[in-house]
Order: structure tokens, then C-alpha cells, then sequence
């Protein structure tokens, strides 16, 4: 809700305010961009060693805070403080890994000459776009933001960042902090207010996006960018697959799916969604899971939901799944009562049904029962998204992971690769492209520079006019005999 010019940030569960901000306008961006550009200078000037120690200070500030941070989360997205000090943990890995590995991975380097051009020696290293628009969603108000952020900062940019309208605190408190560390240029600055904003950010004249969010708005993100060919990075939704397999650990595959399809109030954007249980072990998986998911109590585990219109959603999707021919072996259409939403799991769901083929974001689980691993992944890989997944398996866990249309797969875990700051994290159709997190997540905020320099004198001039038809010769000759030869 917008008031006076300031955004109001409310608590889910009880309505009560949580903080407020000033909303900004296109030229208050234009504004905020212009001064990150500035401070985008002395950020480079310092190298990668004057930004580590600049990010680690930050990382350690987050530590020292955190139980405050996690209870900011709580009351202004409703999620349960543990789950905001599980979420701040990641975002400080992130922080860290990034921080400490920029220099290896963008800095500059020799490669192997090539024979061809032997006398020139071949250089690379990876320089920051200026300034990078971040653009974050709700749901994970900490870590989702950091992730980019860790890249860009650490790359060499400053960052303008525009949180959701559901969690501006957090986004402001972000800022706020890294002013403090970093209080010589505004390096890391938030901006505020509904989607207009973020879609003046995308046109503000920065050099890269990194959207997170929904897939319909990161088509309308593309489209803004496209207007001044700024690349973009897209972090979208996901409808995640876990498969048990026959020789799987069925009570941890209960327990791991009961997690990753409900923490957070199953608003993960890598949260499990479908279940695909071979026939052996379904209904030993079954039980386990509803055994599990029914301990879990809303207003304890389970949070609010955070925005008020995905309630109708969930309840609509549920519906639809029971109307299709499914039931309910826990929970129901009844479980959503505003604001929350009760653990549901529902077993024989078509697969056309809006829970099978749409982002739920609540609660909620179906669990299929499948012939083998084969028609798991078959079944798993029908749909347009492609983000994470998760496999229960002793034999072929990674055999099934890798053959998952998705960016990350936990084998005999759920959600774990989003933890790891070196690895890559980011999906595939749907789900979006690009990359955050780890050295792929390092590259996505910088332009790789080639330098060759010359050492030596052209014994094979190619590249010049003064060249003789007698050497044109000794070139294709050297070609011959460098790459003649039929493999
Ligand atoms: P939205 O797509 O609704 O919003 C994401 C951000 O984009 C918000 O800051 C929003 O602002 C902003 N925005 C809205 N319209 C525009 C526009 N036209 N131009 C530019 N920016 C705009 O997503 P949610 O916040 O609802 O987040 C939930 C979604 O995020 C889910 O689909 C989830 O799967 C996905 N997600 C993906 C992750 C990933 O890493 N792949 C991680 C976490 C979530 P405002 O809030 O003011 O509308």
C-alpha cells in the first residue's frame, strides 16, 4: 500500500505495519543510477582485494546481526524466524565464496598461445558491466537478492536494487548495512515501489539486469531491456520434481519431500512440487509422508502466506486437482484458510490439472505413482519449467540427476545446491537463463576482454596487405600439417 509517497510494509499474519519507505519515480531511479555510476568508478579503483575486504565485512556484519535480520523476515514476510536464519546462512556463503573468488576467476590471465599465431601471446580477464539493475521477488527477500548482488559487487559493479513491494524493509535494511561497511559511495542502494519501478530500473541505463521473480515478469523485463539491448539474467518460477527410486531411503525421501515442498510455506521458487514414487516403495512413501506432513502446524512451521491473492491460487489449484479425479490423503480445499494454508498432499492427480502443470507456491504435494525411474523422468520432465529437482536413489541417483531437464538436482537431499556458493544456480525453459552463484554466477556480471600482444616478428604474415603469394602458400602449408590430417 502506498501513502504520502511511502510504500507500507505489512505483516502477513496479523496486518500490522513493519516498516515503510519512500516510494521512488522514474527520475528518482534515473537519479539513484546516475550516483551508482559515479560510485561505480572508485568501486573498480579499489581491485578485487580493496572489494573482498569490503564484502567480508559485510558477510561478517550479517553474521553478528542475523537474529535481527531473520526477525525482519518474519514480521514483514511472515516466514518463520528459523527459516530466515537458515535463509540469511545461504546469503552469507554466497557472500564469502564470491568475495573471495572474484580474483581467481575474472581476473586477468594468459591462455596457451595457438600455433597459427604463435608470435602474438592471448590474454583474457572479465570487467564489470558499471552499474547492475538486481530486481527480487518476496519469498526469499535475503538471499535471493544477495545471490546477484555477491556476483556483481564482487565483479566490480554497484548495484541498484529493487525489491519487492512485499519486503522493501528487508531490501532497505540490505542497503542500509552495506552503508555501513561501506560508507565512502553509495555502492549498494535499494529503490522502491510497485513493478513501474522495476521496469524503470530495466530502462534507467544500467548495464546488466538479474530478475527474480514470476516467468510472465520476466518477459516483461526482457521486453524493457530489449528496448536499450540490456542483457539480462532471468531467475523465474519452477514446478520441481522429486523421483524415489525402488532402492531409495523411503522414511529420508519422506522427509526431504515434506521439507522441500513446505518450508517457507512452499512458496520456493526450487521447492519440491510433484512427487514421482516407483510402485515398490509408493505407499510405504505415502505414509511417510503424510505422517510427517501432518505433524507440521500452521502458524508454528508452516508461516502465512505472504501475498494475499496466491491463497486463491492454491485453494483453485487444489480444487481443480480433486475435480480431476484426485484425493486428498492429507488436507484439502479446506486447508487454506487466510492466511494461512494446512499441509495438503494429494495422490492421483491427473497430470492436466492446473497442481500438476502450475507454480502452487503453497503447501501443498502431489505424489504419483510411477512403473520405474525411466517413466519418473519422463513424467518429471513434462512441463514447460526447468528449474531444480531432487532424487532418492542408492544405485543410479546420479544417473536419474543428470538426466532431470533442469539447472540442479539434489541427489538424496532437496534444495542443498542452493547452499553451495560455488555452484551454479539458475533453470532452464520456463525457469529462465542465465546464471547466478558460483564462478558461472562471477562471469554473468562481467564482459570477457581479449587482448593478444604481439611478442615476435609474422614468420606467416596473415593479417596485413604486405603479405607475398609465397608465404600465402607456407600458410595453407602449415594448415596441412597442423590440421590435414583426417581423425
Ligand atoms: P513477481 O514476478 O511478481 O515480481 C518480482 C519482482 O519484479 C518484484 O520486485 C516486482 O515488483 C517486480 N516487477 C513486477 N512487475 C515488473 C515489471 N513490469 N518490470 C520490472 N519489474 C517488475 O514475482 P514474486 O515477487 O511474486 O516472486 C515469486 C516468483 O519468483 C515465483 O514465481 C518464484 O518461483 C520466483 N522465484 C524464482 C527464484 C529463482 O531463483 N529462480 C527464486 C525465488 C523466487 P512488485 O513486487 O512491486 O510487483
Amino acid at each position: 500500500m502506498i501513502e504520502d509517497g511511502w510504500l507500507l510494509s505489512t505483516n502477513p499474519a496479523t496486518g500490522d505495519e513493519a516498516g515503510r519507505v519512500p516510494v521512488a519515480d522514474e527520475k528518482a531511479v534515473v537519479a539513484a543510477v546516475e550516483r551508482a555510476k559515479a560510485a561505480a568508478i572508485w568501486w573498480q579503483s579499489i581491485g578485487f582485494e580493496g572489494r573482498k575486504v569490503r564484502l567480508l565485512r559485510w558477510r561478517t556484519l550479517l553474521v553478528e546481526r542475523i537474529q535481527e535480520l531473520a526477525e525482519l523476515a518474519h514480521s514483514e514476510a511472515g516466514k518463520p524466524v528459523t527459516d530466515g536464519i537458515i535463509e540469511v546462512t545461504a546469503a552469507v556463503e554466497h557472500l564469502d565464496w564470491a568475495a573471495k573468488n572474484a580474483k581467481r576467476v575474472l581476473g586477468p590471465r594468459k591462455v596457451r598461445t595457438r600455433l597459427l599465431l604463435a608470435e602474438h601471446s592471448g590474454h583474457v580477464e572479465y570487467l564489470p558491466f558499471g552499474v547492475v539493475g538486481v530486481i527480487g521477488p518476496w519469498n526469499y527477500p535475503i538471499v535471493t537478492p544477495i545471490g546477484p548482488i555477491s556476483g556483481a559487487l564482487a565483479a566490480g559493479n554497484t548495484v541498484v536494487f529493487k525489491p519487492s513491494e512485499y519486503t522493501p524493509v528487508v531490501g532497505q535494511w540490505l542497503a542500509d548495512t552495506f552503508a555501513e561497511v561501506v560508507p565512502e559511495h553509495p555502492v549498494l542502494q535499494a529503490v522502491h515501489g510497485f513493478g513501474d519501478v522495476g521496469g524503470a530500473l530495466c530502462r534507467s541505463g544500467v548495464g546488466k539486469v538479474s530478475f527474480t521473480g514470476s516467468t510472465a515478469t520476466g518477459k516483461k523485463v526482457m521486453m524493457a531491456c530489449a528496448e536499450n539491448l540490456v542483457p539480462v539474467v532471468i531467475e523465474a518460477g519452477g514446478k520441481d520434481a522429486l523421483i524415489v527410486d525402488a532402492d531409495a531411503d523411503v522414511s529420508a525421501a519422506a522427509e526431504a519431500a515434506v521439507w522441500g515442498s513446505m518450508t517457507n510455506a512452499g512458496q520456493t521458487c526450487i521447492g519440491i512440487e510433484r512427487v514421482y514414487a516407483v510402485a515398490p516403495v509408493y505407499d510405504a512413501f505415502v505414509e511417510a509422508v503424510v505422517e510427517k506432513a501432518g505433524k507440521l502446524r500452521t502458524g508454528q512451521e508452516i508461516g502465512p502466506i505472504t501475498m494475499p491473492k496466491q491463497l486463491d491460487i492454491i485453494r483453485d489449484h487444489i480444487e481443480d486437482a480433486l475435480a480431476k479425479g484426485g484425493r486428498a490423503v492429507l488436507g484439502g480445499a479446506s486447508s487454506v484458510q487466510a492466511p494461512y494454508v494446512a499441509p495438503t498432499v494429494l495422490v492421483d492427480v491427473p497430470a492436466d490439472s492446473s497442481e500438476m502443470r502450475e507454480e502452487t507456491f503453497g503447501p501443498t504435494l502431489t505424489i504419483t505413482k510411477v512403473r520405474d525411474a525411466d517413466e519418473a523422468v519422463e513424467k518429471a520432465n513434462d512441463t514447460p519449467y526447468g528449474l531444480g529437482g531432487s532424487v532418492f536413489a542408492k544405485k543410479n541417483g546420479i544417473r536419474i540427476a543428470r538426466r532431470l531437464r533442469s539447472g540442479m538436482v539434489a541427489v538424496n537431499g532437496t534444495l542443498t545446491f542452493v547452499g553451495m556458493g560455488n555452484l551454479p544456480f539458475g533453470g532452464v525453459g520456463e525457469s529462465g537463463f542465465g546464471r547466478i552463484h558460483g564462478e558461472d554466477g562471477l562471469r554473468e556480471f562481467a564482459r570477457p576482454k581479449a587482448i593478444t600482444v604481439r611478442r615476435a616478428k609474422s614468420l606467416l604474415p596473415a593479417m596485413t596487405f604486405e603479405r607475398t603469394p609465397a608465404q600465402v602458400q607456407q600458410i595453407v602449408k602449415a594448415l596441412r600439417l597442423l590440421y590435414g590430417r583426417k581423425p
